[in-house]
């Protein structure tokens, strides 16, 4: 029997075309689906169009309400697709991940070109993620991203491409899967996983990025603008310059939380360095390591995190069990 797949689209060059002022949203979910010829023969498909916008236009309440959508349709399909722009689908991916409690597979799919451009890679990642949902393979393995013929964790996935169609990748982790003409092959299951109950997100928290010589002013904004939580993007191993580490220090005797994760791609952060500044001397006044998750989505699990109403104590355990 035919398994029963909900499409969302929410947006992305995979719905977009170019016209007269550039590339801009221009198809239906429902034009999407007609790319793909044939498509009806691999799974019983229903369309829920949840927007048509550019991804740097989706907020984090945005992606919570996706969560909660999925939530709430889920249970009358046997998977789901969610058509998504590039540019922020690994934070929206994440979001779902974090707070899904379902084990019925929930792909992410996406697209480079737009659509009048030659060789379009939008209906053949909608095709394969469509194939992915509908496989029995899929079940129980977290929310994935299926781009570019591979399956990736979205834990473990980033955006590292602002232009070819093979945009995403997960160095140290490497792919889930191929998705090959005539099966779905997984390699591994992600080690990763974390379900959240929670019914709202703390979406006020910052994140800031720090550069050689970069002064406290940023951090003394968020401070007094009242933030619920802050993101440092530190040096390497997690350190940051004096000036910086006294930000740190000033906001976490306010109450704030600050998660400190690295501006370099692998690795994790760690207290190893005990200079002015060095991750040693963060953690020593409280600041909560992002061990190896990226600052946009260590924002996201803080913004989570604080929506259940955790302690500054019981979000640095959470941090530090590393599942998630
Ligand atoms: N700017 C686009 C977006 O994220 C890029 C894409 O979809 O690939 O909406």
């Amino acid at each position: 029997m035919k398994k029963k797949i909900l499409i969302v689209t929410t947006g992305g060059t995979i719905s977009m075309k170019a016209g007269a002022d550039g590339v801009v949203p221009s198809l239906t979910g429902s034009e999407i689906i007609k790319l793909i010829p044939g498509i009806d023969s691999i799974a019983e498909l229903s369309l829920f169009e949840f927007s048509n916008i550019p991804s740097p236009m989706m907020t984090p309440q945005k992606m919570f309400d996706l969560s909660g959508l999925v939530t709430s349709m889920i249970e009358d399909f046997d998977g789901v697709v969610i058509t998504h722009g590039t540019d922020t689908i690994e934070e929206t991916s994440y979001m779902l991940f974090l707070t899904l409690q379902t084990k019925k597979p929930v792909i992410f799919t996406a697209a480079m070109r737009s659509n009048e451009e030659t060789g379009l890679d939008g209906p053949r990642n909608l095709y394969n993620a469509i194939r992915v949902a509908a496989s029995d393979k899929s079940y129980d393995r977290g929310v994935m991203l299926a781009v570019n013929d591979e399956i990736f964790s979205v834990r473990e996935v980033y955006k590292s491409s602002t232009s070819q169609t093979n945009a995403f990748d997960a160095p140290h982790y490497g792919v889930l899967g191929l998705i090959d003409v005539d099966d779905i092959i997984y390699y591994r299951k992600s080690e990763f996983r974390y379900k959240f109950k929670v019914d709202r997100i703390e979406p006020d928290v910052d994140l800031i990025k720090l550069c050689a010589g970069i002064s406290r002013k940023f951090i003394d904004h968020s401070i007094n603008s009242g933030v619920k939580g802050i993101v440092i993007e530190a040096f390497g191993r997690g350190n940051v310059n004096p000036e910086m580490k006294n930000g740190i220090v000033d906001a976490i005797h306010k109450g704030i939380p600050v998660v400190i994760t690295s501006r370099v791609p692998n690795g994790r952060v760690l207290g190893i360095y005990g200079y002015e500044g060095g991750a040693k001397q963060l953690e020593e006044n409280g600041a909560i390591m992002g061990y190896d998750l990226n600052s946009e989505k260590a924002r996201l699990k803080l913004m989570v995190l604080l929506g259940l109403n955790k302690s500054m104590d019981e979000i640095r355990d959470i941090f530090k069990e590393d599942r998630g």
